[in-house]
């Protein structure tokens, strides 16, 4: 089991003895974003320096979904099965509709232009979660460089009205973000100012209240060795994150269960496949898979 690295005694009960990482492609600059698309039993992720929205499928390998993605980086699904991704180019956070047509849902906070939204995750009752760090304005690889008008935030945004309010502040570099099963908490990845000696690298947890409102924000788990980007989350309320070493599984209670040892930095990770126990690992340039005795969580 050279894949793994069991920390704690249930992490064994995650793994399955005969399911190793298998390496599905590679070459790519950057894999971001990926996303199941279970009605296309197929998966899609950013290859984001080359501008571009990749897809897998199972028996006929990979494709080029988009091309260019506007510098895309985090996707989800909202409760209609429209993918949402965020666009460090435009800055915006798009939907892609039923036709293929695309909606710009939201590029502004107050408004100012907003950084370059990173990653985002939909609510059951349909709100819209994103951050928006400053990664994707602050170098010509992933999006071009472009002036920062807004600190650093984890925003909520209602597609109804539009209403777009900053639902939690103070993170260097927010990242990537997950909600747990019922919906009561949301964990936060703070990747930190990266032009620092000691950047920020952890994991924030917030209690989720009454009309959205989040309460606390504080470290849940710090990931060593960082960084903290890509998470989610499983049934049973386990968190996926991505670390430099691989994938780490943190219970609950924020204590770290075990490893998936990945030979490259991890970015981002979902869960997929026709029972949602298939965990998608984009390594740097290299597109992993895992099979888990555990299926990733699904609205409550
Ligand atoms: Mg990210």
């Amino acid at each position: 089991m050279n894949d793994f690295e069991i920390v704690d005694r249930r992490f064994a009960h995650y793994i399955l003895e005969n399911a190793p990482l298998e390496e599905l492609a590679g070459g790519f600059r950057w894999i971001e974003g990926p996303v199941w698309m279970g009605d296309a039993n197929c998966l899609l992720f950013q290859d984001l320096p080359r501008d571009r929205t990749m897809r897998w499928i199972e028996d006929a390998g990979i494709s080029v979904y988009r091309s260019p993605s506007g510098y895309a980086n985090g996707q989800a699904r909202d409760r209609q099965g429209r993918l949402i991704s965020c666009s460090h180019r435009e800055r915006c956070l798009f939907r892609t509709e039923w036709d293929g047509s695309l909606t710009r849902l939201v590029d502004r906070h107050e408004g100012k232009p907003l950084n370059a939204p990173n990653d985002v995750v939909v609510k059951s009752n349909g709100s819209i979660w994103f951050t928006d760090p400053l990664y994707g304005i602050q170098n010509d690889y992933e999006g071009g460089r472009q002036l920062s008008e807004q600190p650093p935030a984890l925003y909520r945004f209602d597609p109804q009205s539009g209403h777009i309010a900053i639902a939690a502040g103070d993170f260097d570099g927010p990242n990537g973000l997950a909600f747990s099963p019922d919906e009561t908490r949301l964990y936060v990845s703070e990747t930190g100012d990266q032009t620092t000696d000691a950047p920020r690298q952890y994991i924030r947890v917030f209690d989720v209240a009454a009309g959205d409102r989040l309460f606390g924000g504080e470290v849940f788990h710090k990931i060593e060795p960082g960084y903290a980007d890509g998470l989610c989350v499983d049934e049973d309320g386990n968190i996926w994150s991505s670390a430099a070493d691989g994938v780490h599984c943190i219970a609950p209670g924020g204590e770290l269960l075990g490893k998936i040892l990945v030979p490259h930095r991890v970015s981002n990770l979902t869960f997929g496949g026709f029972a949602r126990n298939r965990l998608f690992i984009g390594g740097s340039h290299t597109l992993y898979a895992v099979f888990l005795n555990r299926r990733g969580a699904t609205w409550p």
